[in-house]
């Protein structure tokens, strides 16, 4: 298929994260992309570009982020420059758009996971078809392709914490209740998709956030409607601050946690940034792909997720099982 997907090694002889992709252009000129991983040495073998999927700490954005060659969507460069205070140096792209890199035209589609994030989808010169996806909400705008890299955050289908649906619902029914509410969610992430699900459900009030949180959500959501700094909304409005500050609000505001973890002290609401094992599997069959290559996360998951689509006939790979090893003294 004209695809060698590859891992490196640091100089202390550890893996670097995730993985990097050696094919050809339509010129037949040998590239290299690197997914969501650290920066390699200025002194050693460049990649033709770093692709960042999305902003959060575990894809590596704040190491690639600060390399002439990092390709990223416009608003996951913003959120990597508010979370890490640096200015991001590479190239940017929409979520629905193209972007040339050399010879190499890449489109990215939006995955759902976070504001921003992207899937990155290029050919080479045998007309290979390459996915790259990132983590995973939403697939419904991904194309099919023929060799898949994918995520498995969620992926053992032995595991009964895969499964899982949104408790929308349950979330409505809060906030019908009317008053003062308060939740648990990550800054970047989770945070900015609860405002658009408050907002959807008709929430029109203000929304109390932490000042970075703020920053993060009015630039990064086209129309968040109104923000405020903690404390400024008066009694009836909705609180929503990082799981671990819950217990630093007055003891009379309701808490909830939005999370699938059961180990806070508040009862929690299902609202994942993630698809389940059944959404992962389904995406692998619509988007049917030769072959799957599952890089993320660490840990066991990726090998189970890869195991299972083997045994339905779908030919798949994790990371922990890629061989190809190229040393950073490689040339
Ligand atoms: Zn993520």
């Amino acid at each position: 298929m004209g695809v060698l997907a590859f891992r490196q090694k640091n100089a202390r002889g550890n893996f670097k994260p995730h993985l990097s992709v050696r094919f050809r252009d339509a010129g037949s000129k040998p590239c290299v992309f690197s997914i969501d991983t650290s920066r390699t040495p200025k002194k050693y073998s460049q990649p033709d570009a770093y692709l960042i999927t999305h902003a959060h700490s575990d894809h590596h954005g704040k190491s690639s982020m600060l390399s002439e060659l990092s390709v990223c969507s416009d608003k996951t460069a913003t959120a990597l420059e508010i979370r890490h205070g640096r200015e991001y140096r590479g190239a940017t792209a929409g979520t629905y758009d193209k972007i040339n890199i050399g010879d190499v035209t890449v489109k990215t589609c939006p995955t759902g996971h976070t504001v921003g994030s992207t899937a990155f989808y290029w050919e080479n010169d045998v007309g290979t078809r390459i996915l790259v996806t990132g983590d995973v909400k939403d697939y419904s705008m991904l194309p099919s392709c023929d060799v898949l890299i994918t995520e498995a955050n969620y992926g053992d289908v032995g595991d009964f914490s895969c499964y899982f649906q949104d408790d929308i619902e349950g979330l409505k029914s809060i906030l019908n209740n009317g008053g003062r509410a308060a939740f648990g969610a990550y800054s970047f992430g989770k945070a900015q998709r609860m405002v658009q699900l408050f907002r959807d459900m008709g929430y029109r009030g203000p929304i109390e956030m932490e000042d970075d949180t703020k920053e993060l959500t009015e630039k990064l959501m086209d129309d968040p409607g109104d923000l405020v700094s903690l404390g400024e909304s008066g009694k009836d409005g909705i609180c929503l601050v990082p799981p671990w500050n819950l217990n630093r609000l007055p003891q009379d505001i309701p808490r909830y946690v939005i999370t699938g973890r059961c180990d806070y002290p508040y009862p929690s609401i299902q609202i994942s940034d993630h698809l389940d094992v059944n959404g992962l599997i389904d995406m692998v069959k619509a988007i049917d792909p030769q072959v799957t290559i599952v890089y993320h996360p660490g840990g066991h998951r990726p090998q189970c997720f890869a195991g299972y689509l083997n045994s339905i006939g779908k030919d798949s790979i994790a990371i922990g099982d890629i061989n190809n090893v190229l040393s950073n003294e490689f040339t």
